[in-house]
């Protein structure tokens, strides 16, 4: 049995992340969706929401996982079992990032390979944190994220709002 790991912040889940988690599917025969929780980052959504919606939006894939875990990714890859990690590739931007922690992770267990995927083109802006700054302006994000992280959004800055 293949098994992946798609580690990532996912705050929240985009069209994106899901596009390359759907692929991965067609690779392994199980992926486990890693949210990590890392506290420093502040993210807008707690882990645990991000791992509901996450949950939600891959209701469909039956061999995917959501979960969260905290620490190194290949120690967390190591105790799932998997072989390899997926990230995806946007622009030359995000190459030279994820070549140093790819080289990191190589560095730190040589039996968990980094696999990368290109985005898909109508994915290629896309990212979490411009789906967040158009959502809080009251912008219609609803194409680029699945409708379960929408509703979230749109409660979250209401919410929001309101405190004001
Ligand atoms: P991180 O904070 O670890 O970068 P993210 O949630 O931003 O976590 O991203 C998780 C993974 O999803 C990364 O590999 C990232 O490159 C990929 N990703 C994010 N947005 C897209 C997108 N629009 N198309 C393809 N891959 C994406």
């Amino acid at each position: 049995m293949k098994i992946a790991v798609c580690p990532g912040s996912f705050d929240p889940v985009t069209n994106g992340h899901l596009d390359i988690i759907t692929r991965a599917c067609d690779l392994f025969d199980r992926v486990y969706v890693a949210v990590l929780n890392n506290p420093e980052k502040k993210p807008l959504f707690t882990a645990e929401e991000r791992v509901e919606l996450l949950k939600e939006a891959t209701a469909h894939l039956d061999i995917v996982v959501c979960e969260q875990f905290e620490g190194l990714v290949v120690e967390y890859a190591k105790r799932r079992g998997a072989v390899a990690i997926v990230r995806g590739l946007r622009a030359v931007t995000d190459f030279e990032y994820e070549l140093k922690m790819a080289s990191m992770n190589h560095h730190l267990d040589k039996d968990v390979e980094t696999v990368f995927m290109m985005t898909s083109t109508e994915w290629s802006f896309l990212s979490s944190s411009a789906v967040k700054e158009v959502a809080s302006l009251g912008g219609d994000i609803s194409a680029w994220v699945p409708p379960c992280v929408a509703e979230a959004l749109t409660k979250k800055f209401v919410h929001a709002s309101t405190e004001l």
